[in-house]
């Protein structure tokens, strides 16, 4: 089948977008790949298109369990055969999994790297017929990038065992030094890199110095009568925002991670249906939302990274029509950016401490703890061991960067059904309860497997295919619970942590000192990064994007503040054409200073005037100076 037919048969879409077709091609061809495009961009089709278009199966790694649930359930809406291993699955449901993939029909197996290099799956690839490795996110296997996680190291590893099987690799933002790094990491042969530019024609880039933020927020919001994303650092300002925004008449809701699933599905579809036009979210709203028409995102702290800007704001004008980035900032907000990169980087010291405290409270011996799951406390666990949940937090997140862990945020614990009773026995309870019947049989057809195995369900599914309200499904699941007909576990909502490795002593845990202080001095360089985005006032803020990311060229956008703002200091764009014609021969020919150059100058123009354009050419890259004042052009 043609590759277009694929397209339009399981997608519906009748062309591809930019690039989308070169990198499929390249991956048929079995070429290993880099492609770089934009969120948004259709990188997921990019893997999947090829998956269907040759024999066997495509193995995908990504780092996010939200999202891989998200595509398995996408593709298997579309009758395609894929599946996912998540924490949290017994073992005998991965093996049922994993053999479907040996011996089934199964086109797309989504997996954590970590679960990747186990010996297990080590042993099930080589009777796989895998035609591709798609490695999404792969900007994670750089410590030079702004989400670096070790366990990605490893992906190379499994090379040996399919030596002819191409890797797909798919990141949204990465700086030429990282995009190098993942080439290398992923012992690419014979590669193929396809980039689009980072350019976004129809996005004015604007950044604001505000004391007073709120009302300047408020201008935004009535001015602009659309739809849009306003992004905020902390989980309980999003609340106050949007009532307050409310509060003046502007349609706006609140959105973060420590909301239910329900809430955040019902506040992202109204949204989405645009029944309410502002969203106040901290930076977990977002991922794998594509809505077009947002005409304006604001962000009222500072991110701590180029990367994660770009991405936040990059959610403005999909449709191509114009929309606004705009960050808002005051002084005081670069000290707290400071502050919050020192405090999201605890001592190692403490990291190991944190570790040790975690194995205690959860009582694991050493060398023991492998993929247990507990409940987790994070409040009751600062007390006892009298930590700082801050610190906690962070602690957490490298020991997961690191693989040693999971905390449940990223990972599901779905409810679980098992029949108590045997398949007479529940025949028999059937005619005797004829109105459990129907609800019995339909539990029967949607669920294999749930006379042996705990079987993962889905409450709302069930509701949804009889047509009756959630609440009443659990209530008959626990009827028939306490009839001791089934056992029902209900989906744990508390937050779980699974030791992924066994208990190792402190002093045993690898995060080398090396690596984190480089990993630390790394992200203070991007947040330097954003600071001199945001106080600069003189460079294109486009144009200081794109340098960020490599883009060498380009020309200024005209719309960003920056641009504006030039326009006013009343240079049209004529006479700016003007002063770079004269000057770029001159300074292309002869070593000269300023004053020798406006002294010869021989423009009907004002001197004020001149030496705007000259500040900002040299602003923009185009102008260096040497020690002695003589300028050079710089092409
Ligand atoms: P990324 O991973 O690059 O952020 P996704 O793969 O999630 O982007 O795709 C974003 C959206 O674009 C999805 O809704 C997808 O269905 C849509 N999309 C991708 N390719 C095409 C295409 N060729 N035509 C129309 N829509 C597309
Ligand atoms: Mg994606």
């Amino acid at each position: 089948m043609a590759l277009t037919d694929i397209l339009l048969k399981y997608w519906g879409f009748s062309s591809f977008r930019p690039l989308q077709e070169d990198i499929i091609q390249s991956a048929i061809d079995g070429h290993d790949t880099l492609a770089l495009l934009p969120t948004g961009g259709g990188k997921s089709l990019c893997y999947q298109v090829p998956g269907m278009a040759m024999d066997g199966l495509c193995i995908v790694v990504t780092p996010l369990i939200a999202l891989m649930k998200d595509q398995v359930q996408a593709l298997n809406a579309k009758n395609i055969k894929a599946v996912g291993i998540y924490h949290g699955m017994s073992k005998v449901e991965i093996d049922n999994a994993i053999d479907n993939c040996v011996y089934g029909d199964v086109k797309f197996l989504y997996l954590s790297p970590e679960r990747l290099v186990t010996d297990m799956m080590r042993a099930r690839i080589q009777k796989m017929r895998i035609n591709l490795l798609a490695v999404d996110e792969a900007h994670c296997i750089s410590q030079w990038g702004y989400d670096f996680r070790p366990p990605y190291l490893r992906i190379a590893e499994i090379r040996t065992l399919i030596p002819n099987t191409p890797i797909l690799a798919l990141t949204a933002t990465a700086t030429t030094q990282v995009v190098e790094d993942i080439q290398e990491k992923l012992d690419f042969k014979d590669a193929r890199v396809f980039q689009k530019s980072f350019e976004r024609k129809n996005l004015a880039y604007m950044v604001f110095r505000e004391e007073d933020k709120l009302n300047k927020l408020l201008r935004i919001c009535t001015k602009q009568k659309a739809t849009g994303v306003v992004y905020v650092r902390n989980r309980k300002r999003t609340r106050e925002i949007a009532d307050w925004l409310v509060q003046q008449k502007v349609s706006a809701d609140f959105y973060h991670a420590g909301l239910t699933s329900q809430e955040r599905d019902a506040k992202q579809d109204a949204w989405m249906k645009e029944r309410t036009r502002v969203i106040v979210s901290t930076n977990a709203f977002g991922m794998g939302i594509d809505k077009p028409n947002v005409r304006f995102v604001v962000h009222m702290d500072l991110p701590d990274s180029p990367e994660a800007y770009f991405q936040e704001a990059g959610r403005g004008g999909r449709d191509g029509n114009k929309a606004f980035a705009i960050l808002l900032y005051n002084k005081a907000d670069i000290q707290n950016l400071e502050q919050f990169h020192e405090r999201s980087y605890p001592p190692l010291k403490e990291i190991r401490k944190i570790y040790n405290c975690l194995g205690n409270h959860f009582q694991l011996a050493i060398g023991s703890g492998k993929d247990q799951s507990m409940p987790f406390d994070i409040h009751k666990f600062a007390k006892t061991y009298s930590l700082n949940t801050f610190f906690i937090y962070n602690a957490l997140g490298f020991l997961e960067k690191e693989g040693y862990l999971a905390s449940s945020e990223a990972l599901a614990n779905p409810s679980r059904l098992m029949f108590l009773v045997s398949n007479e026995e529940l025949y028999r309870f059937q005619v005797a309860n004829p109105r459990y019947d129907p609800f019995l049989k339909m539990l029967l057809r949607s669920y294999t497997g749930l006379f042996t195995e705990f079987t993962r369900i889905n409450e709302e599914d069930i509701a949804h295919r009889n047509g009756v309200p959630v609440e009443k499904v659990k209530k008959v699941l626990l009827d028939l619970h306490n009839m001791k007909i089934l056992h029902y576990k209900e989906q744990n909502q508390k937050p779980v942590i699974t030791f992924l490795e066994e208990r190792l002593a402190a002093s045993d845990l690898r995060i080398s000192k090396e690596v984190y202080g480089e990993r630390k001095a790394f992200a203070r360089k991007r947040m330097e990064a954003m600071i001199e985005y945001v106080t600069s006032e003189t460079k294109c803020r486009s144009l200081y994007l794109l340098a960020y990311f490599g883009e060498k060229g380009g020309k200024r956008c005209g719309q960003c503040d920056v641009c504006l703002e030039r326009n006013k200091a009343g240079v049209s764009t004529y006479e700016f054409n003007q002063v770079v014609k004269y000057i770029k021969p001159k300074l292309q020919k002869e070593k000269i200073s300023l004053e020798m150059l406006i002294d010869d100058l021989d423009l009907n123009l004002a001197e004020e005037k001149v030496i705007n354009v000259m500040r900002y050419l040299k602003d923009n890259g185009k102008i260096t100076e040497t020690g002695d004042g003589i300028l050079k052009w710089r092409s």
